[in-house]
């Protein structure tokens, strides 16, 4: 993990800034990195890193593809927020 830690209402893309920031409230962590960011998610080993572009062409579409990659992260399942999720996400 490099690149220092950034705030996910810096992110220019309104659309994105609400997934952001549903995920840094999960425990992600958003650092500055490659093209704009990458998220790092909260697991001890990071199993999925997520890159985030600062100027997507389509947001909306940037932005469903992070949240749909944000489902790999397969939390414990005595993890309370594995059950918020629904658990593993095959
Ligand atoms: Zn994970």
């Amino acid at each position: 993990m490099v690149g220092r830690e950034v705030a996910a209402a810096d992110h220019p893309s309104k659309e994105i800034r609400e997934v952001l920031k549903r995920l840094v409230a999960d425990g992600w962590v958003l650092r500055s990195e490659a093209h704009w960011g990458t998220l790092y998610c909260p697991c001890e080993d990071q199993c999925t890193v997520i890159r985030v572009g600062g100027t997507p062409k389509n947001p909306g579409q940037e932005a469903r593809r992070i949240r749909r990659k944000a489902k790999w992260c397969p939390l414990p399942p005595d993890d309370p927020r594995a059950a918020l999720r629904g658990g593993v996400v095959k």
